[in-house]
């Protein structure tokens, strides 16, 4: 018989647990009685802006390779191994010289991820899979169809609260996972070292002291739940900075070291032993947030990057490029938006308060063009989320779901309510 592999790709989905699509690539390798190949694919290091390339935040880069090294890690231990591809053409050619049978991957709905599933999938001589899995529910669970998605995010979160929806069951890891084939090295793939390398990121940044991977995933939100943390969040959400105002989950949930599905089965069981207040809904809350900018990205496609976004047309930008290097290098001369533009750049982290500040900062008073800001927080954060990061500029810009048209927040404004005493200035000044 003919010698083949199921190749198991890992994206934004570094993890066993709740892992559907790997569930189903370890289901057919048995079925078949072969072996699976897991890989990673490179990542690229820089980000395309309408101003140039930009190269990554170093701590964007540390955090992602921190998760896939824990993640071979697992494998090894586990009896497997994890391989990087240096490309999606490495993929390919490592599917022909493997002569893999069958292909399994999350499904990521932006353009460039689903033109690299398209071009993986015209080839006949293999089956591809490709699973979505990184959103609370399924298409099919939706109370609306994908022409009816509200856009504007209350409604979308009434209709599924009326419907009762809360989140899919996560799946427990495989129970076994099938042994890699043996084949011979190429130099299409390396194998995933293990991350002792990692250096901690800066004092003062949230990820500082925190490990990446799906252990330290699940050890972070199961100490913030038994901290008792979601009754705090509500009032502590706004802050700018310090370890607690919020859970930090997103450095998890961006590279799927931790499930959100599983995350939220973690919510429950903590509402059902503490209670359920309004500042622990209110973390579901915000992953409905996350999970709205989900479905308008299946229900718009290509359109959430067009310059309009979801409108009819946008304003013509007016920043320069002076304007792009004062913003990006922290040097506006506004104390407070280089405050928080040194700290991303610093710690690839920023405050969801602050977020909207600095892009509301560069949309409004510097006239810049959303995308421009989209790319610059996308190659500096280490949760950089198309979908979230996107839904969020296009939201301020008035160009995507916010019902007023985009917010403006003034920043002197918001330097008196939230930095009062000028501590967060000083500390990235
Ligand atoms: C301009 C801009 C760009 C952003 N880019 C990203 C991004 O690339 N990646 C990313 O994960 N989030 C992004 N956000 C959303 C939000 O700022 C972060 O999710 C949050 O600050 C992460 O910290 P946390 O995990 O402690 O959040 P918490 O306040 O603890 O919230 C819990 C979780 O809810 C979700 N969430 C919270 N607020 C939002 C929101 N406004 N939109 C979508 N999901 C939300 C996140 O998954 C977060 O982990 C952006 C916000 C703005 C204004």
């Amino acid at each position: 018989m003919k010698q083949t592999c199921v190749i198991y790709w890992f994206r934004r989905d570094l993890r066993l647990d709740d892992n559907p699509a790997l569930c189903l690539a370890m289901a057919k390798a048995h079925d078949l009685g072969v072996g699976v190949l897991p890989v990673v694919v490179k990542r690229r290091d820089t980000v395309d802006s309408l101003y140039g390339e930009i190269e990554r935040n170093t701590h964007a880069q540390a955090w992602a390779d921190d998760a896939e090294g824990a993640l071979a890690a697992s494998l090894r231990e586990r009896g497997s191994d994890l391989w990087r591809c240096e490309s999606i053409d490495a993929l390919r050619a490592l599917m022909r010289s493997t002569q893999a049978s069958h292909l399994y991957a999350e499904h990521i709905e932006l353009p460039y991820e689903r033109e690299a599933q398209g071009s993986l999938s015209r080839d006949a001589t293999w089956q591809t899979h490709f699973i979505w899995q990184s959103g609370l529910f399924d298409q099919d669970l939706l109370p609306f169809s994908l022409n009816a998605l509200p856009k504007v995010f209350t409604a979308f979160r009434e209709k599924i609260e009326k419907a009762s929806l809360r989140s899919i069951a996560p799946l427990p890891e495989p129970e076994s996972l099938v042994p890699t084939p043996l084949f011979a090295e190429n130099s299409v793939i390396a194998r995933v070292t293990d991350s002792s390398a990692f250096k901690p990121s800066t004092p003062g940044s949230i990820a500082h002291g925190r490990r990446s991977g799906e252990q330290a995933a699940r050890q972070h939100w199961q100490a913030y739940l038994d901290r008792g943390l979601p009754h705090r969040y509500f009032e502590t959400r706004n802050q700018l900075s310090g370890p607690d105002f919020s859970s930090q989950l997103s450095l998890d949930l961006a590279w799927g070291t931790l499930s959100v599905r599983r995350a939220a089965q973690m919510l429950d069981a903590f509402e059902a032993s503490d209670g359920r207040t309004k500042s622990s809904y209110w973390l579901w809350f915000e992953w409905m947030w996350r999970e709205h900018f989900r479905w308008i990205s299946h229900a718009y496609g290509r359109q959430i990057f067009a310059a309009r976004g979801l409108s009819e047309s946008a304003p013509k930008p007016t920043a320069t490029v002076n304007d792009w290097q004062r913003w990006t290098g922290g040097t506006t001369g506004h104390a407070f938006i280089d405050a928080g533009m040194h700290e991303l750049a610093t710690t690839g982290f920023l405050s969801n308060r602050m977020r909207q500040i600095v892009a509301s900062y560069w949309l409004n008073d510097l006239g810049g063009d959303w995308r421009a800001g989209a790319a610059w927080f996308e190659s500096q954060l280490i949760d950089d989320d198309a979908y979230s990061n996107t839904g969020n500029w296009l939201y301020i810009a008035g160009l995507g779901t916010d019902p007023r048209g985009g917010r403006r927040f003034d920043p002197d404004k918001q330097a008196k309510t939230h930095d009062p005493q000028g501590h967060y200035r000083r500390l990235w000044a």
